[in-house]
């Protein structure tokens, strides 16, 4: 069996990845809190743990992998977009998880095991409050309920700070009712007009660490081997999330590998609204298929910071573009079943080395323009793409790709087996049902062309 080394940050340095339990590897990752459009960071994350998810489900086999991956449906983000724009909570909510999906398709993310929503956690939330307050990890103040660091004295352990460094944090509130300013909110208090819900210590609602940790506990287990997100997530985040689920399970240590994704910058410098530099995955989208974007975001190792230019950008097309076009011209030729090459492999399983395997997949391409005979097309083809497929990339019909390009994996596969269906009908001369379909078609936008080799399709 192939053997996956992972940096990771609770050890900071690269181990072997050994899970809990190889019938079910498991991981989490920390999604989007959802109040406004995913930028380009919210897209990179994602796709490096697609990566990863792919690579685990290769080597323990799909069903032997659960990912679970949240939404952030409570959190004062969502509260402070509700007050300035007046939407309800549960329209702002559900309007971006929607578009954060759709993101998450043109990206060529696989949709993992769940996406668990904190609102629909709250009581698993209590009951760890619960126990934190009974076995002296948590106590009352004013309304709120705060884990004590004082109580913990691995405390600082994931990120390797000292207490003085975390005082130091700018992310820390003060407030006189905390026994050390360290402390942090687990439960706290909602005015009447806010989210809340009843609870032992009133009306409130969860602070947003405890969110995690009780859709993972209830979802993965208390242990479970893979926890991820972007590295700015590890201090207070990560930390938070572990301290509450070791101290509320006894003997729980929690996840056993932190994988940490680097963060992104635009033209070199840190990307943010006041630089002018922010940019939401949507408009980036606007100038390039996601895919580009997708094998952009792997030219790069998914540890170190990323640094995005449009210039980048379009080179990831021109790739795309040259490897569409050998795809072009074997579009007739059959596809078999291959195991993707071990090199790919084991350059992925080195800490998602998807520099390196690229390197390969270019091989590839080089390999596929030069075959001669059908039976090294037939060989170079499906080498490609099981391999690409590890990758995420090349997935789309290659003449689907040169008309623009269709973002949406799942609608074409729903196309195509449209066009399949409505093939068979004509076959049975079921010319009804035929037509009804190359209507359907039309009225998606969808149209279709019948010609000598078969139907082939384009958007209107
Ligand atoms: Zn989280």
């Amino acid at each position: 069996m192939t053997q996956i080394y992972l940096n990771n940050t609770l050890s900071r340095r690269k181990e072997l990845f050994e899970p809990i339990d190889p019938q079910n590897v498991r991981m989490y990752v920390c999604g989007p809190t959802v109040y406004d459009r995913a930028h380009l960071g919210n897209g990179k994350t994602p796709v490096s743990y697609d990566v990863l998810y792919r690579l685990l489900c290769y080597v323990y086999g799909k069903d032997h992998v659960t990912y679970v991956s949240n939404i952030t449906d409570v959190d004062d983000k969502i509260l402070n977009k509700h007050k300035e724009s007046g939407k309800p909570i549960r329209e702002i909510t559900e309007e971006t998880y929607n578009w954060y999906i759709e993101d998450m398709k043109k990206l060529g993310n696989l949709e993992p095991n769940a996406r668990p929503r904190a609102t629909d956690y709250i009581q698993d939330m209590i009951e760890i409050v619960k126990r934190l307050l009974a076995n002296g990890h948590a106590y009352e103040a004013e309304g709120h309920v705060l884990f004590s660091v004082d109580s913990m004295p691995s405390y600082g352990t994931l990120s390797g700070r000292s207490m003085k460094e975390m005082l130091a944090g700018a992310r820390i509130d003060i407030a006189d009712y905390k026994k050390n300013p360290a402390d942090f909110v687990l439960w706290k208090p909602s005015a009447a007009d806010e989210p809340g819900w009843n609870s032992p210590w009133g009306y409130g609602r969860p602070g947003w660490h405890l969110e995690c940790s009780a859709m993972s506990s209830k979802l993965l287990g208390n242990d479970f081997d893979i926890h991820g997100g972007g590295n700015d997530l590890i201090f207070p985040h990560h930390e938070n999330e572990r301290a509450q689920s070791c101290c509320a399970f006894e003997g729980s240590k929690f996840a056993r590998y932190w994988v940490h994704s680097g963060m992104l910058m635009v033209d070199g410098v840190k990307m943010s609204k006041s630089l002018g530099n922010f940019y939401t995955l949507d408009e980036v989208l606007e100038k390039a298929p996601a895919e580009a974007l997708r094998l952009l975001f792997l030219t790069a190792h998914y540890h170190q910071p990323f640094n995005f230019t449009f210039e980048g950008l379009y080179n990831a097309k021109a790739s795309l573009d040259k490897f569409y076009n050998a795809l072009l011209k074997v579009k007739e030729v059959k596809v078999e079943e291959v195991p993707a090459d071990e090199r790919v492999v084991n350059a992925l399983a080195d800490d998602l080395n998807t520099p390196l395997a690229l390197t390969y997949l270019h091989e590839m391409v080089n390999n596929l323009n030069k075959a001669q005979s059908d039976a090294e097309k037939i060989k170079c083809k499906s080498e490609l793409l099981a391999n690409a497929k590890l990758l995420g990339l090349l997935w789309q019909d290659p003449e689907v790709w040169f008309r623009g390009g269709n973002n949406d994996q799942v609608e074409t596969a729903e196309i195509e087996a449209k066009i399949k269906a409505r093939s068979e009908a004509k076959k049975n001369k079921d010319w009804a049902t035929a037509d009804k379909i190359r209507n359907e078609l039309k009225e998606q936008g969808i149209l279709l062309e019948d010609g000598p080799n078969g139907t082939t399709w384009k958007k209107a």
